[in-house]
């Protein structure tokens, strides 16, 4: 920390995690020192070194989500890309697809824009109000054009967890696809593609995974043939003049970042060592503290799931009649706590939360918070509900 962040109390880990471990910092420090050759475009010796940092990073996150082939794993430069290609990949005019009422703009607007181009048919599946997912609903909407459903994992907005293995077993029964968005949860939440039976996993390496912006992955099944959405070089194949079919060549044109990607292997390293569990349970804790805090005061409204059940660590709430945003700025220009107001690129998840008017205020613990920290924002929410 330094002058400028030292009065930070940074309470908006789901927008993109902060500050990252030390050994991340110094794993992007010596990838730009020491292995600064472009990786995969040359057989020098710099530009070997730099493709086993890229190698390392793939072999980290298949160790976390259980993946038997690291090359199924197309490294991307955040989860919107992922989903992008996984969506637009996949779907062809005419096909059915089943989403739900919590889903973010990055999955909702390419379907949309699919709708609109080629015909593609979307259903929204209902969660109740505090975002929790009743499977069966899944299955009743499912039609014998189904090609793909997709299910947020964890609500960007409510924190509620939703129920990814019931719907994994349910869709491979039928020979449809399962894209999980895994932007709340990846390293967060236990995930096993395998045992979950997901076909393709879009994660984030800035959030949860605690690597530098710019990284992020889409995990492909082997059996999943996805059109790639971007084609062009890939070091590979020179001479072909259509993308090869190699993985993960064939969905990675263009140069990687790689300095993000050695960040990210170390927070992955770190995740792994620390272990999933470990950090839900806190993670749990501290969201546990900060809803009964909030919701000891009043005219305070908590969203999301009831205490004591499952949620990540996003607790978003709404202090009286004040606007969201106007609590956000009050939160950091007076308090120096950073959450994030509005819709969360998420107006489908305010609708079922009944916050489609107000929008609402974020708040999200991570690896670095304490119960310092969700007890300031407990104090600050008091003294603010005071004027509204
Ligand atoms: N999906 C969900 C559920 C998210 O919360 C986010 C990030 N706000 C995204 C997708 C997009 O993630 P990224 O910023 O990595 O593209």
């Amino acid at each position: 920390m330094d002058a400028k962040t030292e009065r930070i109390i940074y309470l908006d880990h789901a927008a993109t995690s902060w500050p990252k471990p030390p050994e991340v910092i110094e794993a992007v420090r010596e990838a730009m020192v020491h292995d600064g050759a472009n990786p995969g475009r040359g057989s020098h010796r710099m530009a070997v070194s730099a493709g086993r940092i890229v190698f390392e990073a793939r072999k980290a996150l298949a160790e976390l989500f259980r993946i038997a082939n690291p090359n199924d794993i197309a490294l991307t430069f955040n989860t919107t890309i992922a989903l992008n290609m996984a969506i637009k990949g996949c779907l062809k005019p005419g096909d059915h697809v089943v989403a739900t009422a919590v889903e973010h703009n990055a999955v909702r607007r390419p379907l949309e824009h699919l709708k609109r181009t080629i015909g593609v048919k979307v259903t929204y599946v209902e969660t109740d109000e505090r975002g929790r997912l009743d499977p069966t609903r899944v299955r009743e909407a499912l039609l014998p054009d189904t090609k793909l459903v997709i299910v947020n994992h964890s609500s960007n907005l409510l924190g509620s967890i939703l129920p990814v293995a019931e719907i994994g077993t349910m869709t491979r029964k039928r020979g449809i696809r399962l894209l999980v968005d895994a932007a709340q949860s990846a390293g967060i939440l236990p995930i096993d593609v395998e045992a979950m039976g997901i076909d393709l996993l879009a994660f984030p390496g800035h959030k949860g995974l605690l690597g530098p912006q710019g990284t992020g992955g889409l995990y492909i099944h082997p059996e999943v043939n996805l059109e790639p959405i971007l084609h062009g070089g890939t070091g590979s194949q020179s001479e072909a003049a259509e993308q090869p079919d190699v993985r993960p060549d064939r969905y990675e044109s263009g140069t990687v970042n790689t300095p993000g990607l050695a960040g990210l292997a170390a927070g992955v390293r770190y995740i792994l060592h620390e272990t999933v569990e470990k950090i839900y349970n806190k993670e749990w804790s501290l969201a546990q503290r900060l809803m009964e805090g909030l919701s000891a005061i009043g005219n305070v409204r908590v969203l999301g799931p009831e205490p004591g059940e499952p949620r990540t660590g996003i607790v978003s709430f709404i202090i009286g009649s004040a606007d969201p945003s106007e609590t956000a700025f009050i939160l950091d220009r007076h308090y120096g706590i950073a959450v994030r107001a509005g819709f969360h690129c998420t107006p489908l998840a305010h609708g079922t939360a009944g916050t489609a008017a107000t929008g609402a205020v974020r708040a999200s613990v991570g690896h670095s918070t304490t119960e310092a920290d969700v007890d300031a924002l407990i104090a600050a929410a008091k003294e603010i509900s005071r004027y509204y």
